[in-house]
């Protein structure tokens, strides 16, 4: 059974779109199959995969507004080897969220591609926009799973009750699948004793949801999209690539045990 987990957070520049490209690119590597779904009007993904955002013919605009196939959309990003698939966004993406406002199932379109093209895979991430608007509902409508990347700073924590009501209400009206899959501590200074401070506070709220693994603040995760490369590929023996592979084999066991605790 495919496993869709949405990668959301409101707050922007918290590490969504570096973890969406890294943790699909690390699934991957371990021979995974894999669908990276951006659904973010500012490409960031796409761009990151090496996609010429400004070249696309069709995108997850069109997906969402027509009936076309996913597999007219799809790019097959071939690195790291096995490779993976991407469904690309650009700015069009605006247009399909206004679009959506007037769209029958607004909400489920998202679902409706996937539901289309899931045979194919075993895990779907979707990297989400900031914000907790059209797109990212139907990212937590079609979802099982929502991973919450928190940067460990003053304000993280702000915004993220808004966040988890909006599950809730999503999984009481319109998914009751839908979970916090884990949230994950980004680009983190074990020297800064704020970020420490703040970590412990999110361990001690959150308990066994936050991820054991953390991804350090690591200079190669920041160049890697200028190269349109994961920075799996880009270095993969950097301290960034290591931290998505180890949040890979997490995020395998948890969904592994949840499996056999059904
Ligand atoms: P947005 O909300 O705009 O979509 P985002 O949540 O997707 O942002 P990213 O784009 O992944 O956040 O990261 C924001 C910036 O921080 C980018 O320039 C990225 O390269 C950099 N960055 C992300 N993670 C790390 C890290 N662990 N170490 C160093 N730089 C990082
Ligand atoms: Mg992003």
């Amino acid at each position: 059974m495919v496993n869709i987990i949405a990668i959301a957070n409101q707050k922007g520049g918290v590490g969504k779109t570096t973890t969406a490209v890294n943790l699909a690119a690390s699934l991957a590597s371990m021979k995974h199959r894999v669908l990276l779904v951006d659904l973010d009007p500012q490409g960031n993904a796409t761009m990151g995969c090496g996609i010429d955002k400004h070249s696309l013919d069709v995108t997850v605009c069109d997906l969402l507004l027509s009936d076309i196939s996913p597999a007219d959309c799809l790019k097959r990003i071939d690195e790291p080897s096995p490779g993976f698939d991407l469904l690309p966004s650009n700015a069009d993406l605006t247009a399909a969220e206004i679009g959506l406002l007037d769209s029958p199932e607004r909400e489920r379109r998202l679902l409706k591609v996937l539901a289309s093209a899931a045979g194919a895979y075993e895990l779907i991430i979707i990297d989400c926009p900031p914000s907790l608007n059209m797109l990212t509902v139907n990212a937590l409508v079609a979802a099982q799973g929502v991973l919450i990347p928190i940067q460990c700073e003053y304000y993280a924590l702000e915004g993220l009750s808004s966040l988890v009501d909006t599950i809730e209400q999503i999984r009481a009206s319109r998914n009751p699948e839908l979970r916090i899959e884990g949230i994950l501590r980004t680009m983190h200074d074990p020297r800064n004793n704020l970020a420490n401070q703040v970590s412990t506070q999110l361990v001690t709220h959150f308990k066994g949801q936050v991820y054991r693994t953390v991804i350090p603040r690591n200079v190669r995760l920041a160049e890697a999209p200028s190269h349109g490369q994961s920075a799996l590929l880009y270095d993969p023996l950097s301290k960034g690539s290591i931290s998505y592979l180890a949040l890979a084999s997490e995020l395998l066991r948890r969904l592994d045990k949840r499996l056999h605790a059904a």
